[in-house]
């Protein structure tokens, strides 16, 4: 199957590590230009030239997205060096293993600026020349987590506004030629996601063995009917067909991709 990606310039935010680095390697693999972003700029390099060396193109943006300044010197060089942005990829967050009575009013203020405003002024600044294009990709990163929430309650609270304000963008777009996805992967092995496995691992005393704690998890809050963790692969291959101009009709959804995790029909 032809993607027809070819030519197209995209934007995925936190791709220098994780399941970003996995979206921006497959769309230079499909022939998109790409553009690598995150806070640290040397691993922003390696994922660069990793890309280079595949026969890819891709470029460097560094900077906060948490912060408008930051944002708007990220978006001035990303347009400077792709010219205009036909996909834009709203994967840069965090996430932190604190439950309900462990977290504080300003640290779920800080989470909903990074995970859920940082998505919104990205996508102000982008939109427009999108609509000049009169086409364009916007896929919102969620999580599986947004619908069946866990104790990680800030967490699952921002994932849930992203589905939220991917409709209501799908909408305000209409008839524009830009459709507003959101994917909601499950557990997928990342490092972030490794970090916080380890975390629970040795609370739980099950040891340091990143393989051991993975079946643990696999045994319980991570069970899944395909009985593995995900890839970013597994995340990647969906956001570059809904990147894809034979993506057309799918629009304002919120996309699984958790193994079937998530319990409910939709
Ligand atoms: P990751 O490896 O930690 O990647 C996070 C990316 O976001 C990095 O590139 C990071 O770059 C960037 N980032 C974080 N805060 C930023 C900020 N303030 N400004 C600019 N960039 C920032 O994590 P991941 O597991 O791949 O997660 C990626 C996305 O998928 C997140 O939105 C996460 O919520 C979602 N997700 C992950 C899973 C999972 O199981 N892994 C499941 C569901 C959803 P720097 O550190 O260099 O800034």
């Amino acid at each position: 199957m032809d993607l027809q990606l070819k030519g197209k310039r995209a934007f995925v935010t936190g791709s220098n590590s994780g399941i970003g680095e996995g979206i921006v390697k497959a769309l230079a693999q499909e022939g998109a230009t790409v553009v690598v972003h995150g806070r640290n700029e040397k691993e922003a390099s390696r994922v660069v030239q990793e890309i280079a060396a595949n026969g890819g193109k891709a470029f460097v943006a560094i900077g906060d997205l948490a912060t408008d300044i930051e944002t708007e010197e990220v978006v001035n060089r990303v347009l400077s060096t792709l010219g205009a942005v036909d996909i834009l990829v709203n994967n840069a967050g965090a996430y932190f293993l604190r439950d309900w009575m462990n977290s504080t009013p300003s640290q779920w203020m800080e989470l909903y600026n990074i995970n859920v405003v940082s998505m919104v002024r990205i996508t102000l600044l982008l939109v427009p020349q999108m609509r000049e294009l009169g086409w364009g990709r916007i896929i919102n990163m969620s999580s599986s987590v947004a619908t069946q929430p866990t104790p990680i309650a800030d967490y699952s609270a921002t994932k849930a506004a992203n589905l939220n304000l991917t409709v209501s963008l799908a909408k305000e777009l209409a008839r524009t030629g830009i459709t507003v996805n959101a994917v909601s992967p499950g557990a997928i092995v990342t490092p972030s996601l490794n970090a916080i496995m380890l975390q629970i691992g040795s609370a739980q005393g099950w040891g340091t063995d990143s393989e051991q704690i993975k079946q643990q998890m696999l045994k319980g809050v991570m069970s899944n009917p395909t009985g593995r963790l995900g890839t970013v692969e597994d995340v990647a291959h969906l956001v570059t067909f809904l990147s894809s101009p034979l993506a057309g009709y799918i629009n304002g959804a919120n996309l699984r991709v958790d193994g079937g995790w998530v319990t409910t029909i939709n």
